[in-house]
């Protein structure tokens, strides 16, 4: 008997030391290296530019924080955003996607919706519910629930917006919009986008980087257009003022989009394509944005190398530069990818960095203030539920 309870006592240690092992080190550490900013002495923002960058209004359109076990509420050293960096950066809206499905060996050329998913390890190890192990629906609701967590917690002044009138919040506060990257967590039934309404979307990505129930992804094996479920889910989306993002969806599958209504749509994390290789794979060709902007939809231009070619400040405001040369003042806007397995050479923190790089081009304070968020304010005022 003694040996049995020396063995028990034993195992329980060895237990001991492996949960502390996983949420100790391999959690956190897997969160800082998928999310890495490069080091960097910090970047001069002169006292008038941090004045007008202060007077902003800034939204960002696509952050995938909820993907990580990282309260929110506090500041971390790790990844890109929380709610303290967001302050920090004069942050007022910050949409947060969720990531449901991720095939191993990630790239921008063809990925299989067959390929081992590692979202599944991922949820296991952050000892997210059972029911997020095997449903990709449930990792969505789970997400959303995080968020809503934060949103009643005391002090984190967030909320979820869920209509327009939510978009007017006092100082201080910050709005967060829920969004899906890619529509599997539809599962191929169209009531789930009722039941992901009620847990506050109000964006849906059509695809991420494989073909789904809808249609094509812009890095999937056949790439294809619309199905017509596809179709039958964008109908039910824009009856119910869902935000439709196209960020990973093949050309075909915007093609069909466009060619159904003129209501507008989003890009929520990109770029235009420009001479580099990585942007020519990641984003869409020229005709489809300005066509995107004629029918007041916007681009939010993200921070990392695929979307742009220069990932530093002032490659992000030449991009910038280059999204208003093609669709306008109106159609630009921020769209980072923070937290979405991304090297950045800036935080959330740092935006005014971003401001700066575009003073020192010239850009137009007002085109600024467009791009920083007011284009997003406006987009969303037109295009959530009254
Ligand atoms: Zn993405």
């Amino acid at each position: 008997m003694k040996w049995l309870r020396r063995i028990g006592l034993l195992l329980t240690i060895l237990l001991m030391i492996g949960l502390f092992y996983v949420v100790g080190i391999l959690v956190p550490g897997t969160d800082k290296k998928m999310n890495p900013v490069v080091a960097h002495t910090p970047y001069k923002i002169s006292a008038d530019t941090q004045k007008f960058h202060d007077s902003l209004v800034i939204a960002d359109l696509h952050g995938d924080t909820l993907l990580w076990r990282r309260n929110m509420i506090h500041r971390h050293d790790r990844g890109h955003i929380d709610l303290p960096r967001l302050r920090e950066g004069g942050v007022n809206i910050q949409v947060f996607s969720t990531v449901t499905k991720a095939p191993r060996g990630l790239n921008f050329d063809g990925n299989s919706a067959n390929a081992p998913d590692n979202i599944t390890p991922l949820a296991i190890a952050q000892f997210w519910p059972v029911r997020t192990w095997t449903s990709i629906y449930e990792r969505a609701a789970y997400q959303a629930e995080r968020l809503q967590d934060i949103e009643k917690s005391k002090g984190s002044h967030l909320i979820i917006a869920r209509t327009k009138a939510d978009l007017d919040q006092p100082d201080g506060t910050i709005i967060g919009i829920l969004a899906t990257e890619g529509s599997h967590p539809l599962e191929g039934k169209i009531e789930n986008i009722q039941r992901l309404y009620d847990e506050g979307y109000r964006m849906m990505g059509l695809q991420h980087f494989f073909d789904n129930e809808l249609g094509g992804s812009l890095h999937g094996e056949v790439k294809g257009g619309l199905t017509d479920f596809g179709r039958e889910a964008v109908t039910k989306m824009r009856q119910m003022n869902i935000i439709v993002d196209v960020a990973h969806s093949s050309e075909k599958v915007v093609r069909d989009v466009l060619a159904m209504s003129s209501d507008p749509i989003i890009i929520s994390h990109g770029g235009v394509r420009g001479d580099c290789a990585n942007t020519k794979k990641r984003n869409l060709p020229d005709d489809i944005l300005r066509q995107i902007a004629a029918n007041g939809g916007i681009l939010g231009v993200g921070y990392f190398n695929g979307a742009i070619c220069d990932i530093t400040p002032a490659g992000i405001a030449d991009a910038i530069i280059d999204a208003l040369k093609l669709m306008g003042p109106n159609a630009v806007a921020l769209g980072s990818d923070f937290d979405g397995t991304v090297k950045t050479t800036l935080d959330t923190s740092e935006l005014a960095a971003i401001t700066q790089a575009l003073r020192d081009r010239g850009v137009k304070d007002a085109t600024i203030r467009k791009v920083m968020g007011e284009n997003v304010v406006q987009f969303l005022k037109e295009n959530m539920p009254g």
